[in-house]
């Protein structure tokens, strides 16, 4: 049997990567496109033997094309972490924005179904905990933050417009944050950033008094919800994430003991906008997907800490800050 042809964009970051990997598994022909902003191609790099992978350099914020059939399109290209998105705040309106456009465009050409990356900043600071689907947000359009917040809240309307309107096949997922090997070090993330700081023997920088929190979730399991919400027929968007919350003063004590690193906490001005509670009501993928996450924080954590520790020497050095 001829094998589905999936796009993804965004392959050769941290989430496209393990998407590609997955797909793979599955038996897909994935086409991997990324214009390497924020990615790695060694992220993927173990899959460029292989004759149902091929990777595409390229801008999606440009034009798109893909030549040959397309049963499906992931849309994950988009710089992720606060500093990348910072730092690169037009090109992050613009994958949100142009980008979706074009993929939108390309999947109705080709009939495909697509899914976009969205994420759990479309609340903002949010005013409920957990946050359900149905709550609109908390998000100041201005703020620095806004630039990708608004970028994919724009995202969302616009995917939902292809699916009312053009009667596209189309998913949303609302990603929480999410951890695991190939996040790069110095994204400036949380948990990279603790735990390069622990192996340089730096101190840990909180923002804020740590009493904000995030609930992390273990990359296989974030992979697993994605795969089961695009083969489910749901079309309105689905959060996925764990519930398991926790401050960031807590996290870093954690990653302390995990480390076994003798630094301590320092704290540091917590950044404009920053959400102080964030974690997912995941009632619905419960209900809709059969799905919850498997893998409990301390050992994903311990999975994610190998991985940093066994990088070469150089990937320690912190060049972007
Ligand atoms: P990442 O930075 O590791 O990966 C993003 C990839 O997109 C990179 O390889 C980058 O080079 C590529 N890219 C960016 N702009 C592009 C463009 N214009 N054309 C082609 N490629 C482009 O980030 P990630 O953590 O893997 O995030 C992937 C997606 O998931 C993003 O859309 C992000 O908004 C979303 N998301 C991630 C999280 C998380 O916790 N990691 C949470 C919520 C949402
Ligand atoms: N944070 C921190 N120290 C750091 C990096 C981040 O205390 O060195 C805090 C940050 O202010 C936020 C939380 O950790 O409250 C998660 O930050 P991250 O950038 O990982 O993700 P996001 O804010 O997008 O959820």
């Amino acid at each position: 049997m001829e094998r589905k042809r999936v796009l993804i964009t965004g392959a050769a970051g941290f989430l496209g990567s393990h998407l590609c990997d997955r797909f793979i598994k599955e038996d897909y022909h994935v086409i991997a496109m990324d214009n390497l902003i924020t990615g790695d191609l060694q992220n993927i790099e173990h899959l460029f033997s292989l004759e149902n992978f091929e990777f595409c350099h390229h801008d999606v914020s440009k034009y798109v094309y893909v030549p040959g059939k397309l049963d499906y399109i992931l849309h994950f290209a988009s710089p992720a972490s606060p500093i990348d998105y910072l730092k690169i705040p037009i090109q992050t309106l613009k994958v949100g924005s142009l980008g979706t456009h074009n993929l939108l465009g390309l999947a109705k050409n080709k009939n495909a179904r697509m899914i976009i990356a969205s994420t759990s900043e479309v609340y903002g600071d949010p005013s409920v905990n957990p946050q359900p689907e149905e709550y609109w947000g908390n998000v100041n359009p201005v703020g620095p933050r806004g630039v990708y917040d608004e970028a994919k809240r724009f995202q969302e309307a616009m995917t939902m417009a292809y699916h009312t309107f053009h009667g596209l096949e189309t998913r949303i997922v609302r990603i929480f944050n999410t951890y695991g090997p190939r996040m790069r070090l110095n994204d400036g993330r949380v948990l990279p950033a603790f735990i390069g700081q622990a192996l340089r023997g730096e101190d840990l920088t909180v923002f804020g008094d740590g009493s904000q929190t995030r609930s992390f979730c273990y990359v296989d399991d974030l992979v697993e919800g994605i795969y089961r919400l695009l083969l489910s027929d749901y079309s309105q968007p689905v959060n996925i994430g764990n519930p398991d919350e926790i401050t960031i003063g807590q996290f870093a004590e954690e990653i302390i003991k995990l480390t076994g690193t003798t630094q301590k906490v320092i704290y540091k001005e917590l950044p404009t906008d920053d959400p102080k509670q964030r974690r997912p009501d995941i009632t619905k993928a419960r209900a809709i997907l059969d799905w919850e996450p498997k893998v409990n924080r301390a050992d994903g954590l311990k999975i994610t800490y190998e991985y940093f520790k066994n990088l070469p020497a150089e990937a320690l050095v912190n060049k972007e800050h």
